[in-house]
């Protein structure tokens, strides 16, 4: 008999006739013949209530009666979830996340799922039961009650869809699919029929917030299908699987997050082990940070840039002060009005041009790039505040993103596809010990025959990234990585990118040519290299990747030349005759993450 997860969000359960309207579409799926489980969040903004109840009684209350507290949202709107369903005529059973033995580890309000017990709720089930889960909420080893963070009942959905098998799992929610952008921002995106869980983790790590990240992890990890729709329309929302809407659009998606503060360590001797001791000063407090840029240095010194959430700013600047003399760098500048846009597509690895076409789009609407990072699939530029609303404008028109691809696959194309179900259930019962969301990694590998090309003193204005890159395309150069960051000089800023080493001469040439149409400093260029990469899932969130990996390679005395990170992976440019040792130490290092 097929199984399907529905979960109904905050607003989908917000007054008695939201909640009769849910436990109404759980019938209906019951009556055509599905066995039913619904996660339920809490009512409307209760949970925000809670937390400003907490806020007037203590400064800091304790992170265990937080969680406990907040819990109290979900059990209220479970019970009333039941009590409908009883009183439309069909049967309900409401349970805790205690009671449905969703086991978590004891990190207060940020909790990580290790196990769910299924028994129970089968056996309700084949009562005949529909079982309705309190979302966002699970105990630890000493029965204490743990929250998974804001918006983690997605997380708990999709969790219990996994454990369970289910065909699928729905999201019932306030809008009525994923979107090409936030349509807030832009009135012209786009509803996507289908999209990828590799996109998805990327957008929503850029911000686009349909869903808890980490309830996608869950979904890629164990091959659950999402259907994203809105409680209260009959459209037919968004599939969110493993492949793309469309086999050749460069790009599926824009995003803007608008307040971000870049930070840049100046004269960071080039040396192995630095970056790991700023990196290392920041994660202590638990800051996350987002774009990375280390970019080659001149004269054995080079800069660090990376960025961080706004709010996150002064408490980085305090992080990095504190390590300043200890790294040996010369000094640090920041920048805190400043957004990051991004586009991400599936296709985007294999296709030429993408990046060269972004940084056209963005000059062509008068935007100054600071800074740019790559990963497989995604391509993000740091720009001026004030000019950032116009640079999603322009991307999005770019890629044509308002358009539905020729070859789109359509949501019923989709919809009838169902998941392999024997490896997933090997993974399953491998995991369920306590692992079910530790750090997953699918492989440590390496690319060797790199080469990288740096133009140093390169004008800070808008336009010369397209031209570079647009050069370089029409000499028919296919290139991987791109790194612009901070330069030392005022107003300057040093480009890297790698090729293959076949293409490294050519690739000088070209470098050259456009040093001097544009009256840069220098261009050079480096053939021993090569690229190690960590792949998995949930690189970002477990922070410590990053760190283990800088940790590792410092340790060995390797120089990381360029870095690279994504949700998907951890990209580090080093000496080609180190690699060998380096992937060694790191498979070592993660292989208790290792698949
Ligand atoms: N009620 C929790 C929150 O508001 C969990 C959720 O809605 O997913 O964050
Ligand atoms: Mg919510």
């Amino acid at each position: 008999m097929s199984l399907i997860v529905q979960k109904f969000g905050g607003t989908s359960v917000a007054d008695v006739e939201k909640i009769r309207a849910a436990a109404r579409k759980a019938i209906r799926a019951q009556r055509q013949g599905h066995q039913v489980v619904m996660v339920v969040s809490a009512m409307g903004k209760n949970t925000d209530g809670l937390l400003d109840l907490a806020g007037q009684i203590s400064r800091e209350p304790p992170a265990r009666e937080m969680d406990m507290l907040l819990s109290t949202g979900e059990q209220v709107s479970v019970a009333l979830v039941a009590m409908a369903i009883h009183d439309l005529g069909a049967k309900a059973i409401s349970l805790t996340g205690g009671q449905i033995g969703m086991k978590t580890d004891n990190s207060f309000s940020k909790a990580r799922i290790q196990s769910i017990s299924t028994e129970r709720i089968r056996r309700l089930l084949d009562g005949g039961n529909i079982v309705v889960a309190a979302g966002f909420q699970g105990i630890d080893d000493d029965w204490n009650i743990t929250t998974l963070g804001r918006g983690g009942s997605d997380t708990t959905a999709v969790a219990l869809a996994a454990v369970l098998g289910a065909d699928a799992c729905e999201i019932y929610t306030d809008v009525d699919g994923v979107y090409t952008t936030d349509p807030r921002l832009l009135p012209e995106a786009r509803r996507v029929d289908v999209i990828s869980y590799d996109e998805m983790l990327e957008l929503a790590s850029l911000g686009a917030g349909v869903m808890h990240s980490r309830s996608i992890e869950f979904a890629k990890k164990f091959r659950v299908p999402i259907h994203v729709r809105s409680s209260f329309s009959d459209t037919e929302g968004t599939m969110i699987v493993a492949e793309a809407e469309s086999s050749s659009q460069p790009v599926s998606g824009a995003a803007m997050t608008p307040d971000e503060a870049r930070v840049t360590v100046l004269g960071v001797p080039d040396v192995p082990g630095k970056s790991r001791q700023i990196f290392a000063a920041i994660a202590d407090r638990k800051i996350a940070v987002d774009m990375v840029v280390q970019n080659v240095g001149t004269n054995g010194r080079a800069d660090v840039s990376f960025t961080v959430a706004r709010p996150e700013l002064s408490n980085t600047l305090h992080a990095v002060h504190a390590v300043l003399g200890e790294v040996g760098a010369q000094g640090m500048t920041h920048d805190e009005q400043v957004s990051k846009i991004s586009v991400v597509g599936q296709n985007m690895a294999t296709q030429t041009s993408v990046a060269s076409r972004m940084f056209r789009a963005l000059s062509d609407a008068g935007v100054n790039i600071q800074m740019i990072t790559t990963s497989e699939i995604k391509i993000s530029t740091l720009v001026p505040k004030e000019q950032a609303g116009r640079a999603l404008r322009a991307v999005h028109e770019e890629f044509l993103l308002h358009q539905r691809p020729a070859d789109a696959q359509s949501w019923g194309q989709i919809k009838a596809e169902r998941r392999d179900s024997a490896d997933v259930d090997t993974l399953v019962s491998r995991l369920q010990d306590d692992a079910l969301e530790a750090l997953t990694l699918t492989g440590i590998s390496v690319t060797e025959s790199q080469a990288r090309v740096t133009l140093y003193g390169v004008p800070d204005q808008p336009g010369v990234a397209a031209d570079m890159f647009e050069t370089i395309g029409a000499a028919s150069i296919f290139v991987d990585m791109i790194v612009q960051g901070y330069d030392g000089e005022d107003g300057l800023t040093s480009v890297s990118f790698t090729v293959h080493r076949d293409d490294l001469n050519h690739s000088l040439e070209v470098a050259r040519l456009i040093q001097q149409k544009h009256g840069m400093r220098d261009a050079q260029g480096a053939a021993e290299i090569a690229k190690v990469t960590v792949s998995g899932i949930g690189l970002r969130s477990h922070t410590s990747v990053g760190t283990i990996l800088f940790q590792e390679l410092a340790e060995a005395g390797i120089n990381v030349e360029m870095i690279g990170t994504s949700e998907l992976q951890v990209n580090a440019v080093i000496d080609e005759a180190k690699v060998a040792v380096a992937a060694d130490r790191l498979k070592i290092a993660f292989a208790d993450a290792l698949l």
